[in-house]
């Protein structure tokens, strides 16, 4: 199997703020793009990923929180309940965490990367996970969710990403292995 390496599309890419179509059936070119999306989540070390984040406005996710990857294909939540605030990063919106209130336990319907039809009920941080890819799939990013307050603060932030200049930005890499122990702190995971 050829698992390339995917480039992050990062904030200001129009493709980011595009509605995902759905797939039809999971054919030869999903086959080829999950596995690479899987590899590339990893080699960010983020714990989620939807397809419009390397470029593909479909809709397809991989997520990832230290139990294996899963893959959902035309995701819709049927079912939510309880409500968790937690911050966030994106892989797109390096430096920024945005903290996000959002149910804590959702059912899902979609179809998995065998063409199956799956109803699985998520909690906690792969909710989490799987709805801010969700979000991504409709558009939507992170910093929609700022407050004023904070989307004034971080507006030169964000135009540096848009413009390419990633190296004035502060480090910030949340990192997989750390999932727990920022649970514990209550702090995010970037997806
Ligand atoms: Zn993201």
């Amino acid at each position: 199997m050829i698992i390339t390496k995917l480039k992050i599309r990062l904030y200001g890419d129009p493709v980011l703020r595009q509605k995902s179509l759905p797939v039809k059936t999971v054919g030869p070119a999903e086959r080829m793009l999950i596995p690479s999306m899987i590899e590339t989540m990893y080699q960010h070390k983020g714990i989620g990923l939807a397809a419009p984040q390397i470029g593909i406005s479909e809709q397809i996710l991989v997520a990832d929180i230290g139990e294996g990857p899963v893959v959902l294909i035309n995701p819709q939540i049927i079912k939510k309940s309880g409500s968790d605030k937690m911050e966030e990063g994106c892989l797109s919106i390096p430096g920024i965490v945005v903290k996000i209130t959002r149910p804590n336990k959702i059912v899902v319907r979609y179809i998995n990367e065998y063409n199956e039809p799956v109803q699985r009920e998520f909690g906690e941080l792969f909710a989490r996970v799987i709805q801010h890819e969700m979000d991504h799939l409709k558009g939507k990013l992170i910093i929609d969710y700022a407050s004023l307050s904070q989307q004034i603060k971080i507006k030169k932030h964000l135009k540096a990403i848009e413009e390419g200049r990633l190296q004035d930005l502060p480090q910030t890499a949340p990192i997989r292995s750390r999932i727990k122990e920022e649970l514990n702190k209550e702090k995010g995971v970037s997806a």
